[in-house]
């Protein structure tokens, strides 16, 4: 089923969606996934378990490819195949396989079939049924015009188990991909924006993108031509030096640890005002314990001196935020560990503890090494959440930079 040349709409149906109980998150999922076809999502619509509602929604879509999650269950609420068919103007048949399938699936679990479950064997004529891995409802998959219509069941874990099957049946495939996405950390928006503006005056026919991610911000380029693409991200990589640290979906934490497992080296740290989230993000990927030795949550001061002999003189002359202690911090973990870095952080995160000399967001990263200590200053906004988070960010990159 060829849907290359269209653009996508979701449509996510729920109650549960618009009462804020429950997260959307399947249209973020679809997203992902299309991005990789180099398919545009034009727009994603949430609506309530309505029929008119739903009708008014698959009406506005129109001709393109139109993905629908939720109410394909058995509950009353559940209304998605009825009303996509009224909206195709077709009959509802019953699929023969679907319900040998329920029926089967309610036999091995020792439950009665009725009525109820064989809801779900219904399709608006002319879709296909996606057996679904995971769940009782299947996907399912049509043509109705110029539309390719898209039924995915609302549970998220269920959706997921599907799509490899809709990927299958819409003949989608890594070739088709007409994007490139660069990572970056440590660059605000608008640096990003001008540090990518003679790039963007070259390929004028490239549509950018700018987002922000835990680590920094992220920019994409979208265009027909892969070769065009091909050449921008490399002018764009150069242009952005050893501020990207990784393309696609690769995360900071896995770059760093990817990097320190190669180097077969190992790292340990010392945390104040993060209490453990860099080592935590240090830990994100399986294996990491070759590389991660463990570390201190020096929060107070008295804690930093008798764990990491942090010079009590040192808080007296420089405060516990500071380039002197976050050096001292850095360099005694690296010995108390026997690891070839430590990282240490000491920051204020707030919203209280500010001072006209020290704001709120001033924070202090050290990574030590063997004979040398790179200590660095950052003014995070005052968020404590975000300046945190930030702070874990910082730290990864300077220990990414030094090695
Ligand atoms: P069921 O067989 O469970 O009824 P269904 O296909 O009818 O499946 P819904 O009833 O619409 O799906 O949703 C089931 C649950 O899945 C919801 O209660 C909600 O927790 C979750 N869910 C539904 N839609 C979404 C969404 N767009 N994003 C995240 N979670 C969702
Ligand atoms: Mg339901």
């Amino acid at each position: 089923m060829e849907v290359s040349n269209l653009n996508a709409r979701i449509i996510a149906i729920g109650d549960e969606l618009l009462c804020g109980r429950t997260l959307e998150t399947n249209s973020n999922f679809i997203q992902r996934q299309l991005l990789k076809y180099g398919i545009d999502v034009e727009r994603v619509t949430v609506v309530h378990d309505n029929k008119s509602d739903i009708m008014s929604a698959l009406d506005e879509a129109g001709q393109q490819l139109i993905f629908v999650t939720g109410g394909l269950g058995p509950t009353p609420d559940d209304m998605t195949v009825d009303v996509v068919a009224e909206w195709a103007g077709v009959p509802i048949v019953i699929d023969q396989t679907v319900e040998a399938d329920l029926k089967k699936r309610c036999a091995d679990r020792g439950f009665e079939y009725h009525f109820g479950m064989a809801k779900q064997a219904k399709l608006p004529q002319g879709m296909k049924a996606l057996k679904n891995p995971v769940g009782s409802a299947p996907g399912q998959v049509g043509k109705f015009g110029g539309a390719t219509v898209v039924l995915l069941p609302g549970v998220p874990a269920e959706m997921h188990g599907l799509w490899p099957l809709v990927e299958a049946e819409l003949e989608l495939s890594g070739s088709n991909s007409k994007s490139f996405r660069l990572r970056t950390v440590g660059l605000s928006e608008p640096k990003l924006s001008d540090m990518t503006e003679s790039v963007r005056d070259k390929y004028l026919d490239l549509v950018w993108s700018w987002w922000l991610s835990k680590w920094g911000v992220d920019v994409q380029a979208s265009g027909p031509d892969p070769a065009v693409l091909d050449s921008a991200e490399k002018i764009l990589r150069t242009e952005l030096g050893d501020s990207v640290f990784a393309s696609g979906e690769t995360e900071l934490s896995q770059t760093v640890g990817e990097m320190l497992l190669e180097s077969g080296k190992t790292v340990a740290v010392a945390e104040s005002c993060t209490a453990g989230m860099v080592g935590a993000a240090l830990t994100d990927s399986p294996g990491s314990s070759a590389y991660f030795t463990g570390g201190v949550i020096s929060y107070s001061n008295e804690i930093k001196t008798q764990e990491l002999a942090v010079p009590e003189q040192l808080f007296i002359d420089h405060g516990a935020v500071s380039y002197e202690v976050a050096k001292s911090m850095a360099i005694n973990c690296r010995d108390k560990f026997g690891t070839d870095y430590a990282i240490s952080v000491t920051g204020i995160s707030g919203p209280d503890g500010g001072t006209a000399e020290k704001p709120v967001g001033t924070t202090w990263i050290a990574v030590a090494a063997a004979g040398s200590c790179t200590v660095k200053r950052f003014r995070f906004i005052a968020h404590r959440a975000r300046s945190r988070e930030l702070t874990v960010a910082a730290a990864l990159n300077l220990l990414r930079l030094q090695m």
